[in-house]
């Protein structure tokens, strides 16, 4: 029996997390859960799995929820510190990280810390702090399993492999709400818009990115410092279908994908059972039904984040993180309409442009390049 923590527990890589382990009462135990402020759905959490300790990062919120807990058998910590009792446990095997945005890293640093089995679920942490986190993980001997349909796919293929035998990594995406919206009518993209995602059911802040393709954009940085390879060998396909999840390519001119229904319940499995494979009851693929699988080169110029992913995935050092807190405040503001969507893009290059670069940041770098950018996002939002 595995015992696992999710931390973030009420979004949807959390929710769907529970019900694999619902579905597979013998494999797993639900230690400790998380929510920032989400108590309602918390609660219900609490009654059905019975975990020993919940954390809520909100104050007021948690308050509120030790005061409705009539069943004092689960701990109920309170504020950011509150993670940390949930991280340092001795007695859990695997931490799921789902918690959303840059709050994600200092969890991650600790779990790292503790020499934790992680499974990422988060991408801003890591490309915050790319260098950092992996080094960490490293010298710690803690384990990151990727829970990112598309890193899990790459992971998947990479088994048994060395690092020296890959040519390119695929990342496979299906092109988000707008793959075939002219440019000119990018102006007139309403929030309604982009939150309707033709493939993936996800949380807002991942389906702007998704409409934006900034989410491929991350997951370039992502696999650049999970599988440790340069910028230029990651392409970005885009694939429609959503079924194949992505792709290595190696350097015989072998490529090995990783196909399934597009279903996040799928890799979160995995990224829990690992290295076991467990049955499910979910659909197989019917490829007479599919019939055919298409591709497309994806359009940087409709698509500005691409471009500036890649840029900072250059750059390296503090730009990555610059681009990160760019984006969840350009994001942020979008969807309280105080921000039209073809500025996200330009609200970051503004910011980068008047980044000063380190190349070798240490930790509190870090911190301080993502308290700058956020900063300079209002700044140039307000302007707008
Ligand atoms: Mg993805």
């Amino acid at each position: 029996m595995k015992r696992i923590s999710i931390l973030g527990s009420t979004g949807s890589i959390g929710q769907n997390a529970l019900a694999v382990i619902q579905a597979h009462p013998d494999e797993f135990r639900v230690v400790a859960l998380s929510t920032n402020a989400n108590i309602e759905i918390l609660y219900q959490q609490i009654k059905t799995f019975k975990p020993d300790a919940v954390c809520v990062s909100d104050v007021k919120a948690g308050l509120n929820l030790k005061s409705r807990l009539k069943d004092k058998g689960t701990r109920v910590f309170i504020g950011e510190e509150g993670l940390d009792p949930l991280v340092e446990d001795k007695d859990v095997d695997e931490i799921l990280l789902a918690i959303s945005g840059a709050g994600a890293l200092k969890p991650l640093l600790k779990a790292l810390d503790c020499a934790k089995v992680i499974a990422l679920a988060n991408k801003e942490a890591l490309v915050m702090a790319g260098p950092i986190v992996m080094s960490k993980a490293k010298n710690k001997k803690a384990k990151i399993i990727p829970v990112d349909s598309e890193q899990s796919a790459i992971w998947q293929c990479l088994q048994g492999h060395p690092k020296n035998r890959i040519k390119k990594l695929y990342l496979t995406a299906s092109g988000g709400p707008f793959r075939k919206t002219a440019a000119k009518d990018f102006e007139r993209v309403s929030i309604k818009n982009v939150l309707q995602h033709p493939r993936w059911k996800m949380g807002k802040k991942i389906t702007v990115d998704s409409a934006t393709l900034m989410n491929k954009g991350l997951e370039v940085l992502e696999a650049m410092y999970l599988f440790d390879v340069r910028p230029e060998m990651i392409k970005i396909v885009i694939h429609p279908e959503a079924i194949i999840h992505s792709m290595v390519e190696f350097i015989d001119g072998v490529i090995l994908a990783q196909l399934s229904i597009t279903d996040m319940r799928i890799p979160i499995q995995y990224a829990l059972s690992s290295p076991e494979r467990l049955s499910n009851n979910l659909a197989s693929i019917d490829f007479y039904k599919i019939k055919s699988f298409n591709f497309e080169k994806p359009d940087f110029k409709r698509f500005p984040c691409l471009g500036l992913a890649y840029r900072v995935a250059r750059e390296s050092g503090t730009a990555p993180c610059v681009l990160n807190a760019a984006n969840e405040v350009s994001v942020a503001e979008f969807l309280k309409g105080r921000l039209e969507f073809i500025a996200i893009p330009r609200i970051i290059e503004k910011v980068l442009d008047r980044h000063r670069l380190i190349k070798e940041p240490r930790l509190d770098d870090i911190f301080k390049a993502d308290t700058w950018a956020r900063h300079q996002a209002y700044k140039f939002i307000n302007k707008n």
